[in-house]
């Protein structure tokens, strides 16, 4: 499906990649001026916490647990000095508990050992400690002022593949698409873009083509198909 959509974009000449997005970019930040990450946090362990939580639930329920959280547990060390059953208990609600438990666990203890208890900045030592992955090494960089890479979540993947920016399925494959033609000044309010305006406006199943602001940039729009 997406490479029709690339496809399209040739037949309906709407310019090549580099050349939309800077439009696409200037349009959705007007229009979703609010467009940041829903995760809350006030330190940047807080953040990193926040983000390895959010993995399959929502970034509601993580602030649920976290406004708790957050208040006893402060420093690395805090994770280490509880049972792991009391943490569990105080993550419990996140899901997946027992997984993201180890997971913190493991990451606390790097930090400490390796990073003398500091959140590190860089992409490469966010992804060596335990759990993190490329996804959520890339959020807690670019929240940190830092992007190396271009968060892929299904928004964006769905969003991106719409817009004929790639016509990859595998996340990573997508990322490096996109930060072909994204500038790199964007690469960290790209992905907020498009998530926003994927829970707004372009729904995987119903997208809002007529009240769109890129319709006309997109060569998937539901009304440009019609005409
Ligand atoms: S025109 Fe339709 S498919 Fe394209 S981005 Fe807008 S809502 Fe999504």
């Amino acid at each position: 499906m997406a490479r029709s959509y690339v496809h399209e974009a040739r037949r309906r000449g709407l310019g090549r990649r580099r050349e939309r997005v800077p439009a696409i970019v200037a349009r959705l930040s007007e229009e979703h001026a609010d467009a940041r990450i829903a995760l809350r946090f006030r330190s940047d362990l807080d953040l990193l916490v926040s983000v390895m939580l959010s993995a399959q639930t929502t970034d509601t329920n993580v602030n649920r647990v976290t406004e708790q959280l957050f208040q006893k547990y402060r420093e690395p060390e805090d994770y280490l000095a509880v049972p792991v059953e009391e943490l569990e208990r105080d993550i419990y609600a996140t899901g997946f508990f027992r997984q993201k438990t180890k997971a913190i666990r493991g990451t606390m203890r790097v930090l400490i050992e390796e990073f003398d208890g500091v959140v590190p900045k860089t992409l490469e030592e966010l992804m060596r400690l335990p759990g993190v992955a490329r996804k959520t090494a890339n959020v807690v960089a670019a929240e940190l002022g830092n992007a190396q890479g271009i968060v892929v979540d299904t928004h964006v993947r769905r969003l991106s593949q719409r817009l004929a920016l790639t016509r990859r399925e595998d996340p990573v494959k997508i990322e490096r698409d996109l930060m072909r033609v994204v500038p790199r000044a964007a690469w960290a309010l790209f992905p907020h873009l498009l998530i926003w305006h994927g829970r707004r406006v372009c729904d995987a199943r119903r997208p809002l083509c007529e009240a769109c602001v890129i319709e006309e940039l997109c060569p998937s729009s539901r009304i440009a198909r019609d005409r």
